[in-house]
């Protein structure tokens, strides 16, 4: 996702058949080429900002599909980034997408909004719960906040078993320190047994891409910089990610902002250098010989987030890896790769188109009979599982939860 902003678009259609908006709409207005048609308009004062435009720009899932088949080397997720970025400033942004900028733009705020869910998820009423929604999903079909935040839940530093091969930082994300503390306590379990010390700094924060995506680039910059300090430790193997989404931000979107956030290029490079996330870890470092031993198989299906496909493609290991673990029935969904419909806030704010997405997804996931919906992001996390209904009889995790989780026969 990152390469020159200037190429020209030679409208030879690369990019509609894998972006998943234009294949629900079907409308040129709603391509990627249409898009950057626009933005270039605009950039040229041939177009002025608009409400209208802004719908045009923002209805989109910024998966990077079309940056990643475009022939002709268009970056159209930094160009779009910039574009959200003039809109949200002219036009201003939703109401909800400006409460969840207001929270994870600073860390105490989102560990009150955190423990102010999970206090709610324990006492409003079900028939509540079962009434609103969040875009398409019903409130009692999000899950349930984190007893205590991840990161205050384990110490800073926590031991290898046995004998030190290494040492990692792990980067949790939001997600897994308010939301799936499941993933953070098994990527730990995986890692200390593989003989690495795991340090968890407890002044990380928000990666920033989703105030990036909405225009707070203030915001961001004091959060990206907070990140840089914090991860920055000598000796370290790895920076651990168990979110493509945070990946792409410490990976590809750090060095993108370096000069325009004025930040210490090596300071950067040392960082985004070793940012890799949990699964390939593990493959890359033998740490699935620590598995061998169990017999009893589990049947997995997987869905293949947008940002590790389109992000972090080096890193899209995960398949190879169910298709190879003894104890793995892998069952592959005939669109694992296909866009959920998530997109940060994207199911938010068009759900309608998202459940066009989430649908096929839970149809051809569902028909495989597998007993868990692998994938490694949180918002697909939500989406998907958001989408099933109670009869559907799979549960989406992260791939790392069943590394460690105890079997039952099947
Ligand atoms: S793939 Fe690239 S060159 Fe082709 S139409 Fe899309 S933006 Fe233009
Ligand atoms: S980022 Fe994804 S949703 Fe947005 S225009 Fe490109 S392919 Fe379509």
């Amino acid at each position: 996702m990152s390469a020159s902003l200037q190429q020209n678009c030679v409208k030879c259609g690369l990019c509609l058949s894998v972006c998943p908006v234009y294949k629900v709409l079907a409308q040129e207005q709603a391509s990627p080429r249409a898009r950057i048609q626009l933005i270039k308009f605009f950039e040229s004062g041939q177009l002025a900002s608009s409400a209208g435009l802004k719908e045009m720009i923002s209805r989109c899932l910024m998966c990077g599909s079309c940056a990643a088949n475009c022939p002709s080397g268009i970056n159209h997720y930094a160009r779009f980034m910039k574009m959200r970025t003039q809109m949200a400033r002219d036009h201003g942004e939703p109401a909800a997408v400006k409460s969840l900028v207001f929270l994870l733009a600073k860390e105490y705020r989102a560990r009150w909004a955190a423990g102010l869910a999970r206090l709610g998820q324990r006492l409003i009423p079900e028939k509540f719960s079962e009434i609103y929604n969040l875009g398409n999903i019903p409130v009692k079909r999000l899950p349930a906040f984190n007893t205590r935040p991840f990161r205050q839940a384990v110490p800073e530093i926590h031991p290898p078993e046995g004998v030190q091969k290494g040492r990692v930082v792990y980067f949790t994300g939001c997600a897994t320190n308010y939301l799936f503390d499941r993933t953070g306590f098994s990527t730990l379990t995986v890692l200390s047994r593989m003989g690495y010390e795991v340090m968890i700094p407890k002044n990380q924060t928000c990666c920033s891409i989703p105030l990036l995506y909405h225009g707070a680039v203030n915001q961001a910059k004091e959060n990206v910089i907070k990140n840089l300090n914090c991860l920055d430790h000598k000796g370290i193997d790895a920076v651990i990610v168990d979110c493509p989404t945070c990946g792409v931000a410490l990976k590809n979107e750090y060095p993108a902002l370096q000069d325009r956030f004025h930040l210490d290029a090596k300071q950067v490079e040392r960082i985004s250098s070793k940012v890799i996330d949990i699964m390939t870890f593990l493959k890359s470092r033998n740490g699935l010989d620590q598995l061998t031993g169990i017999e009893e198989a589990i049947t997995v299906t997987y869905h293949l987030p947008c940002h590790m496909k389109n992000g972090l493609p080096g890193m899209n290991t995960t398949e190879q890896i169910l298709d190879a673990l003894p104890f793995v029935r892998y069952r592959r969904a005939q669109d694992a790769n296909d866009c959920c419909g998530g997109g940060g806030t994207f199911f938010q704010e068009y759900p309608g188109l998202s459940k066009v997405m989430a649908d096929q997804k839970v149809k051809n996931a569902v028909s495989t009979q597998a007993r868990y919906w692998l994938t490694e992001c949180p918002v697909c996390r939500i989406n998907l599982s958001g989408n099933l209904s109670e009869t559907d009889r799979i549960t989406v995790r992260h791939p790392v939860e069943i590394l460690t989780q105890k079997r039952t026969r099947q």
